[in-house]
């Protein structure tokens, strides 16, 4: 089985640079609203080696130990995207090797041995991160071909919900914000569920016009061409 690389996109220590070079403050500031919100979200991948994402359709399936009642919650949660999806939809996997996105249900203990199993995943992760979930995913050339998201057990079910709808959101491409109208705001005043923008941001950025590997000039040029 070919090994592949796995990238930490939430739930640790991960450093990502604020700095967003000044030429290009100014052309991302006279966006429209729907736009700027896009442009942040992909922010923190253009800095780490351009735009990534999905070219086949995502296949999901939950791991580890979950209720009836967390798979509804996922059920729903694909539900909702996949309303907003146009290139490409979330499938349901039908077996475990079929998926190559899975949703584990985790105690921390567990999560530790499944450190301990990888060593790909332990290089990323020194630490259990205090979030909600993690999520963890596997790229090439700016495509995305695998995720693994972690959803810890211990928290209520609103929470868990939240976990789901945001890293769900990391695993088709997305960085973390700093408005808190999106799922994906760092922090804890974030919004609950997946906002408004945040569901303009998934019918704009999954059509032909980003594509994955795009430089900073050539998303703000697209950007600039409207919702
Ligand atoms: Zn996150």
């Amino acid at each position: 089985m070919k090994a592949w690389i796995y990238r930490l996109v939430c739930g640790g220590f991960l450093l990502t640079s604020g700095c967003q070079g000044m030429r290009h403050s100014m052309s991302v500031r006279n966006l429209p609203q729907t736009q700027k919100h896009l442009y942040y979200l992909l922010k923190d991948s253009l800095l780490q080696g351009g735009i990534k994402k999905w070219r086949s359709n995502p296949r999901i399936r939950l791991v580890g130990s979950y209720s009836s009642q967390e798979v509804l919650m996922v059920r729903q949660a694909i539900k909702t995207i996949n309303q907003h999806l146009k290139e490409i939809h979330l499938q349901y996997a039908e077996s475990p090797e079929a998926a190559n996105v899975k949703i584990f249900f985790s105690s921390a203990h567990k999560y530790r041995d499944l450190l301990k199993r990888h060593p790909s995943l332990r290089s990323a992760v020194r630490s259990l991160p205090r979030q909600r979930g993690v999520c963890f995913l596997g790229t090439e050339q700016g495509v995305i071909s695998q995720a693994l998201i972690v959803v810890f057990d211990r928290q209520s079910a609103w929470a868990k919900r939240e976990a789901v709808e945001h890293e769900l959101m990391h695993m088709l491409g997305f960085s973390h914000v700093w408005r808190r109208d999106s799922i994906l705001a760092e922090g804890e005043a974030r919004s609950r569920r997946l906002s408004e923008l945040d569901l303009a941001a998934l019918r704009q950025f999954y059509t032909a016009r980003f594509a994955q590997g795009m430089s900073q000039d050539e998303l703000i040029t697209a950007l600039k061409a409207g919702p």
